[in-house]
């Protein structure tokens, strides 16, 4: 299982290493600066560094179908928590939700303390939380996604 986000429109892994000419194009063109050069010169998204808003700029900078503009939207990564949370330990925090546009981190009800909650459904992956959390707490989880279509 791979542990970090190749960019969005990302072919399956072993496809991903085969077509990618490592020729920094996608990290050039995304406008968030969110992806980076990474191990053996092949592109990660590292979301501390920002959020994704999928606006699809790495998909059209790649000549080599290495990313495909038809599985933008099967983005396989969301939110998941780890350790260290400030507010799982009793101390006041939650800049993950205030991060989060689209409202799929909560608090259990009451004093306002106590571990966020993900809504895996109402999360896009965006990794604007990541980034966030001042104890990163959290990092972007894999699930299971097949994909449609590995040619354009
Ligand atoms: S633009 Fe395509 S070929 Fe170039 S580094 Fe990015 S994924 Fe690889
Ligand atoms: S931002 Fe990090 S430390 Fe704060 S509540 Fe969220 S996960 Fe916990
Ligand atoms: S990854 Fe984005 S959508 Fe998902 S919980 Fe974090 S901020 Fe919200």
């Amino acid at each position: 299982m791979d542990s970090r986000p190749r960019p969005p429109g990302a072919v399956d892994e072993a496809l991903f290493v085969d077509r990618c000419i490592r020729c920094d194009g996608c990290v050039e063109a995304c406008p968030e600066r969110v992806l980076v050069r990474a191990d053996g010169g092949f592109p990660i998204l590292d979301p501390s560094l920002g959020e994704c808003t999928f606006c699809g700029d790495c998909v059209a900078a790649c000549a080599d179908q290495a990313l495909l503009p038809s599985l933008l939207a099967e983005w396989p990564w969301r939110a998941a928590l780890g350790a260290g949370c400030l507010s799982g330990q009793g101390v006041v925090c939650q800049a993950c939700r205030d991060a989060c546009g689209e409202r799929a981190i909560r608090f259990p009800p009451g004093a306002g303390l106590g571990a966020p909650m993900i809504d895996a459904s109402a999360c896009s992956g965006c990794g604007a939380c990541i980034g966030a959390c001042p104890t990163s707490a959290l990092r972007l989880q894999r699930i299971a996604i097949s994909q449609s279509a590995a040619s354009p």
